[in-house]
Protein backbone atom coordinates (compact mmCIF):
# COMPACT_ATOMS: atom_id res chain seq x y z
CA UNK A 1 0.00 0.00 0.00
CA UNK A 2 1.23 3.75 -0.75
CA UNK A 3 1.17 6.13 1.53
CA UNK A 4 -1.47 7.62 0.35
CA UNK A 5 -4.03 4.54 0.59
CA UNK A 6 -2.76 4.09 3.54
CA UNK A 7 -3.48 7.29 4.92
CA UNK A 8 -7.12 6.66 3.80
CA UNK A 9 -7.20 3.55 5.32
CA UNK A 10 -6.27 4.88 8.62
CA UNK A 11 -8.17 7.90 8.32
CA UNK A 12 -11.14 5.55 7.64
CA UNK A 13 -10.53 3.13 10.45
CA UNK A 14 -9.78 5.47 13.26
CA UNK A 15 -12.99 7.86 11.99
CA UNK A 16 -15.07 4.45 12.12
CA UNK A 17 -13.82 3.75 16.23
CA UNK A 18 -14.42 7.67 16.52
CA UNK A 19 -18.14 7.46 15.31
CA UNK A 20 -18.88 3.82 17.07
CA UNK A 21 -17.65 5.18 20.63
CA UNK A 22 -18.47 8.66 20.01
CA UNK A 23 -14.89 9.60 20.84
CA UNK A 24 -14.84 13.34 19.65
CA UNK A 25 -16.92 16.22 20.34
CA UNK A 26 -17.41 19.91 19.00
CA UNK A 27 -15.00 22.13 21.44
CA UNK A 28 -13.27 19.31 22.48
CA UNK A 29 -9.53 19.94 23.46
CA UNK A 30 -7.56 16.61 23.61
CA UNK A 31 -4.36 15.69 24.76
CA UNK A 32 -2.39 13.60 22.25
CA UNK A 33 0.19 11.03 24.69
CA UNK A 34 3.30 10.82 22.52
CA UNK A 35 5.67 8.35 23.63
CA UNK A 36 8.24 8.87 20.56
CA UNK A 37 7.00 4.85 19.50
CA UNK A 38 5.35 4.38 16.11
CA UNK A 39 2.19 3.64 17.30
CA UNK A 40 1.60 7.39 18.92
CA UNK A 41 3.45 8.82 15.86
CA UNK A 42 0.46 7.78 13.97
CA UNK A 43 -2.24 8.60 16.52
CA UNK A 44 -1.00 12.20 15.63
CA UNK A 45 -1.06 12.25 12.29
CA UNK A 46 -4.26 10.86 12.07
CA UNK A 47 -5.86 12.94 14.33
CA UNK A 48 -4.41 16.18 12.35
CA UNK A 49 -5.45 14.39 9.19
CA UNK A 50 -9.16 14.20 10.93
CA UNK A 51 -9.06 17.50 12.51
CA UNK A 52 -8.61 19.12 8.86
CA UNK A 53 -11.53 17.81 7.38
CA UNK A 54 -13.96 16.66 10.63
CA UNK A 55 -17.04 18.29 10.74
CA UNK A 56 -16.48 19.13 14.08
CA UNK A 57 -13.97 21.38 15.69
CA UNK A 58 -11.42 20.15 18.17
CA UNK A 59 -7.80 21.14 19.20
CA UNK A 60 -4.89 18.97 19.69
CA UNK A 61 -2.01 19.17 22.19
CA UNK A 62 0.40 16.73 22.21
CA UNK A 63 2.12 15.83 25.30
CA UNK A 64 5.36 13.65 26.04
CA UNK A 65 6.33 12.87 29.28
CA UNK A 66 10.16 12.27 29.91
CA UNK A 67 10.53 9.85 32.29
CA UNK A 68 14.72 10.34 32.52
CA UNK A 69 15.84 7.15 31.22
CA UNK A 70 19.23 7.43 30.68
CA UNK A 71 20.21 8.22 26.84
CA UNK A 72 16.68 9.76 26.11
CA UNK A 73 17.20 12.31 23.33
CA UNK A 74 15.26 15.29 24.80
CA UNK A 75 15.36 16.99 21.90
CA UNK A 76 13.86 14.61 19.35
CA UNK A 77 9.94 15.18 20.08
CA UNK A 78 10.25 19.24 20.38
CA UNK A 79 11.79 19.29 17.28
CA UNK A 80 9.34 17.27 15.14
CA UNK A 81 6.63 19.01 17.07
CA UNK A 82 7.82 22.17 16.58
CA UNK A 83 8.27 21.46 12.46
CA UNK A 84 4.85 20.26 12.47
CA UNK A 85 3.69 23.21 14.37
CA UNK A 86 1.49 21.11 16.76
CA UNK A 87 1.06 22.41 20.33
CA UNK A 88 3.00 20.79 22.64
CA UNK A 89 4.05 20.01 26.24
CA UNK A 90 7.13 18.14 27.92
CA UNK A 91 6.77 16.45 30.91
CA UNK A 92 9.62 15.87 33.17
CA UNK A 93 9.16 13.46 36.07
CA UNK A 94 11.87 10.91 36.78
CA UNK A 95 9.48 8.02 36.99
CA UNK A 96 12.80 5.75 35.68
CA UNK A 97 14.32 6.41 39.62
CA UNK A 98 11.54 5.59 41.02
CA UNK A 99 11.17 2.06 39.21
CA UNK A 100 14.80 1.33 39.68
CA UNK A 101 14.86 1.51 43.12
CA UNK A 102 11.73 0.21 43.86
CA UNK A 103 11.46 -3.14 42.06
CA UNK A 104 14.68 -5.70 42.29
CA UNK A 105 17.45 -5.95 39.46
CA UNK A 106 15.88 -7.96 36.65
CA UNK A 107 12.30 -7.90 37.18
CA UNK A 108 10.38 -6.68 34.51
CA UNK A 109 9.77 -3.17 35.11
CA UNK A 110 6.83 -2.00 32.49
CA UNK A 111 4.03 -2.33 34.29
CA UNK A 112 4.82 -0.16 37.22
CA UNK A 113 6.88 1.91 34.69
CA UNK A 114 3.19 2.47 33.14
CA UNK A 115 1.13 2.90 35.80
CA UNK A 116 3.56 6.13 36.72
CA UNK A 117 3.38 7.34 33.47
CA UNK A 118 -0.29 7.36 33.62
CA UNK A 119 -0.39 8.63 37.10
CA UNK A 120 1.93 11.49 35.64
CA UNK A 121 -0.40 11.88 32.48
CA UNK A 122 -3.51 11.95 33.98
CA UNK A 123 -2.07 14.85 36.67
CA UNK A 124 -1.28 17.19 33.70
CA UNK A 125 -4.61 16.68 32.01
CA UNK A 126 -6.47 18.02 35.02
CA UNK A 127 -3.82 21.04 35.23
CA UNK A 128 -4.00 21.55 31.29
CA UNK A 129 -8.17 21.34 31.17
CA UNK A 130 -8.09 18.63 28.59
CA UNK A 131 -11.63 16.93 28.33
CA UNK A 132 -10.42 13.64 26.17
CA UNK A 133 -6.84 11.76 26.43
CA UNK A 134 -6.03 10.25 23.45
CA UNK A 135 -3.99 6.91 23.41
CA UNK A 136 -2.41 5.28 20.49
CA UNK A 137 -3.62 1.81 21.50
CA UNK A 138 -4.40 -0.07 18.64
CA UNK A 139 -6.48 -3.44 17.68
CA UNK A 140 -3.61 -5.85 18.56
CA UNK A 141 -3.17 -4.58 21.30
CA UNK A 142 -6.60 -4.96 22.04
CA UNK A 143 -6.61 -8.24 21.31
CA UNK A 144 -3.05 -8.90 23.21
CA UNK A 145 -4.48 -7.83 26.21
CA UNK A 146 -7.67 -10.25 25.85
CA UNK A 147 -5.96 -13.18 25.38
CA UNK A 148 -3.39 -12.08 28.70
CA UNK A 149 -6.24 -11.29 31.11
CA UNK A 150 -7.58 -14.58 29.94
CA UNK A 151 -4.41 -16.65 30.19
CA UNK A 152 -2.72 -15.02 33.23
CA UNK A 153 -5.77 -13.18 34.64
CA UNK A 154 -8.77 -15.75 34.63
CA UNK A 155 -10.60 -12.94 33.06
CA UNK A 156 -12.24 -11.69 29.98
CA UNK A 157 -11.95 -8.23 29.84
CA UNK A 158 -9.32 -5.68 27.47
CA UNK A 159 -8.53 -2.16 27.18
CA UNK A 160 -11.88 -0.39 26.00
CA UNK A 161 -11.89 1.83 22.64
CA UNK A 162 -13.22 4.43 25.58
CA UNK A 163 -13.51 4.78 29.01
CA UNK A 164 -13.46 6.90 32.42
CA UNK A 165 -10.68 6.58 34.76
CA UNK A 166 -10.72 5.18 37.67
CA UNK A 167 -10.60 8.26 39.40
CA UNK A 168 -13.64 9.82 37.64
CA UNK A 169 -12.05 12.69 36.48
CA UNK A 170 -10.83 11.84 32.67
CA UNK A 171 -12.31 10.43 29.59
CA UNK A 172 -9.56 7.97 27.48
CA UNK A 173 -9.93 7.06 24.03
CA UNK A 174 -8.49 4.79 21.99
CA UNK A 175 -8.94 6.02 18.11
CA UNK A 176 -6.50 3.61 17.00
CA UNK A 177 -9.01 0.64 18.29
CA UNK A 178 -9.97 -0.82 14.89
CA UNK A 179 -5.75 -0.02 13.09
CA UNK A 180 -3.98 -3.46 12.05
CA UNK A 181 -0.35 -2.82 14.01
CA UNK A 182 1.17 -3.63 11.15
CA UNK A 183 -0.27 -0.52 9.08
CA UNK A 184 1.40 1.40 12.06
CA UNK A 185 4.40 -0.45 11.15
CA UNK A 186 4.17 0.51 7.73
CA UNK A 187 3.60 4.05 7.97
CA UNK A 188 6.42 4.77 10.29
CA UNK A 189 8.32 3.26 7.89
CA UNK A 190 6.92 5.37 5.04
CA UNK A 191 6.92 8.43 7.21
CA UNK A 192 10.29 7.99 8.70
CA UNK A 193 9.21 8.97 12.13
CA UNK A 194 11.98 9.51 14.69
CA UNK A 195 11.34 6.72 16.74
CA UNK A 196 13.03 6.86 20.06
CA UNK A 197 12.68 2.87 21.36
CA UNK A 198 11.08 2.63 24.44
CA UNK A 199 13.91 -0.04 25.95
CA UNK A 200 16.57 2.56 26.34
CA UNK A 201 15.52 2.14 30.23
CA UNK A 202 16.83 -1.24 29.76
CA UNK A 203 13.71 -3.54 30.68
CA UNK A 204 13.44 -6.89 29.81
CA UNK A 205 10.75 -7.34 27.31
CA UNK A 206 7.30 -9.07 29.15
CA UNK A 207 7.76 -12.66 28.22
CA UNK A 208 3.83 -12.89 28.58
CA UNK A 209 2.75 -10.34 26.09
CA UNK A 210 5.84 -11.50 23.74
CA UNK A 211 4.51 -14.76 23.37
CA UNK A 212 0.45 -13.46 23.12
CA UNK A 213 2.21 -11.12 20.61
CA UNK A 214 3.80 -13.92 18.74
CA UNK A 215 0.42 -16.19 18.68
CA UNK A 216 -1.53 -13.54 17.65
CA UNK A 217 0.95 -13.27 14.64
CA UNK A 218 0.72 -16.63 13.47
CA UNK A 219 -3.29 -16.60 13.44
CA UNK A 220 -2.95 -13.26 11.11
CA UNK A 221 -0.53 -15.43 8.69
CA UNK A 222 -2.81 -17.91 9.21
CA UNK A 223 -5.84 -16.43 8.32
CA UNK A 224 -5.96 -12.93 7.66
CA UNK A 225 -9.53 -12.15 8.89
CA UNK A 226 -9.36 -14.06 12.10
CA UNK A 227 -7.76 -11.12 14.12
CA UNK A 228 -10.68 -8.84 12.51
CA UNK A 229 -12.98 -11.36 13.85
CA UNK A 230 -11.66 -10.97 17.34
CA UNK A 231 -12.24 -7.30 17.25
CA UNK A 232 -15.69 -8.39 16.19
CA UNK A 233 -16.56 -10.86 18.87
CA UNK A 234 -15.53 -8.20 21.49
CA UNK A 235 -18.16 -5.94 20.05
CA UNK A 236 -20.96 -8.91 19.98
CA UNK A 237 -20.77 -10.11 23.68
CA UNK A 238 -23.47 -12.24 24.57
CA UNK A 239 -23.86 -12.21 28.63
CA UNK A 240 -26.52 -14.71 28.28
CA UNK A 241 -23.85 -17.13 26.34
CA UNK A 242 -20.90 -16.87 29.13
CA UNK A 243 -21.15 -18.08 32.73
CA UNK A 244 -20.52 -15.21 34.97
CA UNK A 245 -23.24 -14.93 37.14
CA UNK A 246 -22.48 -11.38 38.29
CA UNK A 247 -23.11 -9.87 34.69
CA UNK A 248 -25.95 -12.33 34.27
CA UNK A 249 -29.01 -13.27 36.45
CA UNK A 250 -29.00 -17.03 35.38
CA UNK A 251 -30.81 -18.03 39.26
CA UNK A 252 -34.13 -16.47 38.14
CA UNK A 253 -34.32 -19.00 35.21
CA UNK A 254 -36.26 -21.45 36.17
CA UNK A 255 -38.15 -24.48 34.92
CA UNK A 256 -41.68 -23.34 36.20
CA UNK A 257 -42.67 -27.18 37.61
CA UNK A 258 -39.24 -27.53 38.77
CA UNK A 259 -38.93 -24.56 40.85
CA UNK A 260 -42.58 -24.80 42.01
CA UNK A 261 -42.33 -28.61 43.53
CA UNK A 262 -40.30 -28.74 46.60
CA UNK A 263 -37.62 -31.55 47.70
CA UNK A 264 -39.61 -34.85 48.17
CA UNK A 265 -37.02 -36.24 50.95
CA UNK A 266 -36.43 -32.93 52.69
CA UNK A 267 -39.50 -30.79 51.63
CA UNK A 268 -36.61 -27.79 50.78
CA UNK A 269 -38.12 -25.78 47.93
CA UNK A 270 -34.62 -25.99 45.46
CA UNK A 271 -33.07 -29.80 46.20
CA UNK A 272 -29.67 -28.25 45.10
CA UNK A 273 -29.25 -26.16 48.68
CA UNK A 274 -26.58 -27.76 50.72
CA UNK A 275 -24.78 -29.60 47.62
CA UNK A 276 -23.63 -26.80 45.86
CA UNK A 277 -19.54 -26.36 46.64
CA UNK A 278 -17.05 -23.77 45.59
CA UNK A 279 -15.48 -24.84 42.16
CA UNK A 280 -11.96 -26.05 42.88
CA UNK A 281 -9.05 -26.72 40.87
CA UNK A 282 -9.60 -29.48 38.59
CA UNK A 283 -7.95 -32.59 40.31
CA UNK A 284 -5.55 -33.97 38.28
CA UNK A 285 -5.91 -37.39 36.49
S1 LIG B 1 10.39 -0.58 28.32
FE1 LIG B 1 11.14 0.77 29.96
S2 LIG B 1 10.28 2.79 29.50
FE2 LIG B 1 9.15 1.31 28.27
S3 LIG B 1 7.37 0.80 29.55
FE3 LIG B 1 8.92 -0.71 30.00
S4 LIG B 1 10.00 0.07 31.78
FE4 LIG B 1 8.87 1.78 30.87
Amino acid sequence: MNLKNLEKRLTYLAANAIRDYRMIEDGDRIMVCLSGGKDSYGLLEVLRLLQARAPVRFELIAVNLDQKQPGWPEHVLPEYLDNLGVSFRILEQDTYSVVKRVLPEGKTMCSLCSRLRRGALYSAAAEMGVTKIALGHHRDDLIETLFLNMFYSAKLGTMPPKLRSKDGRHVVIRPLAYVPEKYLQRYADLREFPIIPCNLCGSQANLKRAEIKRMIQAWDAEDPKRLNMILRSMQNVRLSHLADTDQFDFESLRGKVASDMPDPVTGEQDPFVGLVKPLEEEPAL
